[in-house]
């Protein structure tokens, strides 16, 4: 199958079945969004959202949050993976939007990645839900699923991976793309044990045609 057929089918079935995607992180405004996909990494949306109401209560704004040392932040956080470190990012980032940014989220991807706690991964999450940009963050589930899938090929960096899906996936689609693989990857095409038999992209899927060639190999007898 050639990879334009393989992007177009993928895209299309998505479309379909999936026209709503979107995070699974609650979230008020630029600056909950932010928090929240800083506590996110190496955790759970489910472990994140019971954590931030109690959260954004005692911090509303960057401005109470930079008021604050790391060590008034931890007990909030204490629940989610890496705390000390998590805390003391959200503390050194609060400092910086309020020093450098007016208070303010910055909708730019080099902006962002200053911030003390965020990536290239979280300043896309940021750009694509809070500001609607075009961008492709590239998580465990993205980077597993484009490969099985075969939208990416030999990509060995999250970096491959955005730019071979970023080059053939229309900007328009690109925030909706993100949520759909994740979403993908999170309930159907799961790490350990894809649920192949459940899904309806196996027709286009590079690792399922893979998989049925191989089951349908003649087994070599034992002499
Ligand atoms: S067919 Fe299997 S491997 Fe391919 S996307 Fe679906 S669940 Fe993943």
């Amino acid at each position: 199958m050639r990879i334009e057929e393989r992007y177009a089918h993928i895209l299309d079935w998505f479309r379909q079945h999936m026209p709503s995607a979107e995070s699974e992180l609650r979230y008020d405004n630029p600056y909950q969004l932010l928090v929240a996909v800083i506590l996110s990494a190496q955790c759970t949306d489910k472990r994140v959202n019971m954590t931030t109401p109690a959260l954004f209560d005692r911090f509303p704004t960057p401005q109470h949050m930079a008021e604050a040392d790391p060590e008034e932040i931890y007990p909030y956080i204490k629940s989610i993976s890496y705390p000390n470190n998590k805390a003391k990012n959200l503390s050194g980032m609060a400092r910086m939007l309020v020093s450098e940014f007016g208070g303010q989220v910055p909708s730019d991807i080099d902006r962002l990645q200053r911030l003390p706690g965020v990536g290239r991964k979280t300043a896309n999450v940021v750009a694509i839900v809070a500001f609607h940009q075009s961008a492709m963050p590239v998580d465990t589930h993205v980077f597993r699923v484009s490969d099985r899938l075969g939208l990416t090929t030999g990509a060995k960096t999250p970096l491959q991976t955005e730019m071979q899906l970023t080059a053939r996936i229309p900007a328009e689609d690109l925030p909706a793309a993100h949520h759909w693989l994740i979403l993908h990857g999170r309930y159907v095409c799961t790490a350990r044990k894809p649920h192949c038999e459940a899904c309806g992209l196996k027709p286009w899927c590079r690792y399922f045609a893979r998989s049925e060639a191989k089951s349908s190999r003649p087994q070599r007898q034992s002499q």
